[in-house]
């Protein structure tokens, strides 16, 4: 191993406590297909996230993808481009047309107020996306979402474990997709769970990911195959164990960042949100050139330099993509189009060592004018 430090690494329990728990496969040789593992992980979570529902899949994006098909939707989706790939992709390959809101720049999340004007007779559903481990302004968005009676479907990949006034945050919206995916604060190595009020739309998110399988005999819709394996489970299974600690080590972490970068002059951080118990799963810093002395790209450089892997995330807005032949213009949204030219995350996991912190603290600070 060199000592180059990256954006995140990825959790592990101990190698024998995976073992003890994977034994049992040997003697059961079920490996797959909603086994003894994912049964034991789903009852897990639903009480860890506080919630009632859940249904678990092989990655976030499947969540996302087939929590749409399930509900049967047809027009526009609002959403934003500020988040990762698979978001928008979700909406496109179920046929549907993205329809972007802008964001807010302090929380990075949907801009509430821009919401409404975007509603036409042609809009099924809202996908909003919790960014960093901020939520949405969940209470304006179900009230928009009632006056319109339209369908929200929350990206929660980056908010596992979180609450708003003390409830899961998986409880808002008619639906919440996860990602477990090696690079959060939670995983099950690739993983993803979607949390959901309606019962219904359980049993049609079970039949999906197993090929739209309704019985021994009948096919009853054309699913996909999105099942977690055991050993999948399994892992989830052991990191979920772990991972209160893991958080509080985020959260040390992440206040040292904070006693250095804070009110520094032409550096934004996240905003606290003092309903929400965060997960600490990421932390962005905005460079605002003018005023700081150094663009996002030589910070970006300055700690490459040194073998430190900061990411431009998200960089480029999902609207810009060239999958998309410049059929969305990006000048309308332009707060998320500013945050994503300047927007730093700085490496971040549970055992980053504080003075690692102050290292690449250091680097960033000489950048400044
Ligand atoms: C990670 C992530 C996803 C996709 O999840 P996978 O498990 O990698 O498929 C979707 N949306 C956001 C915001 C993410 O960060």
């Amino acid at each position: 191993m060199d000592d180059t430090i990256l954006v995140t690494r990825s959790s592990m329990p101990d190698i024998d406590e995976y073992m003890d728990e994977i034994k049992s496969m040997w003697e059961s040789h079920w490996l797959t297909n909603m086994g003894p593992e994912h049964q034991k992980l789903q009852k897990e979570l639903c009480s860890f996230l506080g919630v009632e529902n859940i249904e678990l899949f092989t990655n976030g994006h499947m969540a996302l993808e087939l929590t749409l098909q399930a509900m049967g939707l047809q027009g526009e989706v609002i959403t934003t481009p500020f988040t990762f790939a698979s978001t928008t992709h979700t909406i496109v390959r179920n046929g549907l047309e993205p329809v972007f809101c802008d964001i807010d720049p302090v929380t990075f999340t949907l801009d509430t107020d821009k919401l409404e004007n975007l509603i036409t007779d042609r809009t099924c559903a809202i996908m909003p996306v919790h960014v960093y481990g901020n939520i949405c302004n969940v209470e304006e968005i179900d009230r928009i979402a009632r006056k319109y009676e339209l369908k929200v479907i929350y990206d929660a990949a980056h908010t596992f474990g979180e609450t708003y006034k003390g409830k899961g945050v998986g409880s808002f919206g008619d639906a919440s997709c996860f990602s477990f995916h090696a690079t959060k604060v939670f995983n099950t190595i690739e993983g993803g769970a979607v949390t959901y009020r309606d019962k219904r739309l359980g049993e049609k998110l079970y039949e999906l990911k197993n090929f739209g399988i309704h019985g021994p005999e009948e096919v009853s819709a054309v699913g996909a195959n999105a099942k977690m394996n055991e050993f999948c489970a399994a892992m989830g299974l052991c990191n979920l164990k772990h991972v209160e600690e893991e958080i509080s080590k985020r959260k040390i972490v992440v206040e040292r960042y904070r006693e250095h970068l804070e009110g520094i002059d032409g550096i934004q951080l996240n905003a606290f949100q003092p309903e929400v118990k965060s997960n600490y799963a990421y932390f962005p810093v905005i460079f605002e050139e003018k005023i700081f002395g150094s663009s996002r790209a030589e910070v970006f450089d300055a700690l490459a330099e040194q073998g430190i892997i900061a990411r431009k995330y998200f960089y480029p807005l999902t609207n810009t993509f060239s999958a998309f032949h410049g059929k969305y213009d990006v000048r309308e949204t332009p707060a998320a189009l500013h945050i994503s030219k300047r927007v730093l995350t700085l490496p971040l996991y549970a055992d980053l060592s504080l003075e690692d912190v102050d290292h690449i603290c250091g680097i960033i600070l000489k950048l400044r004018s």
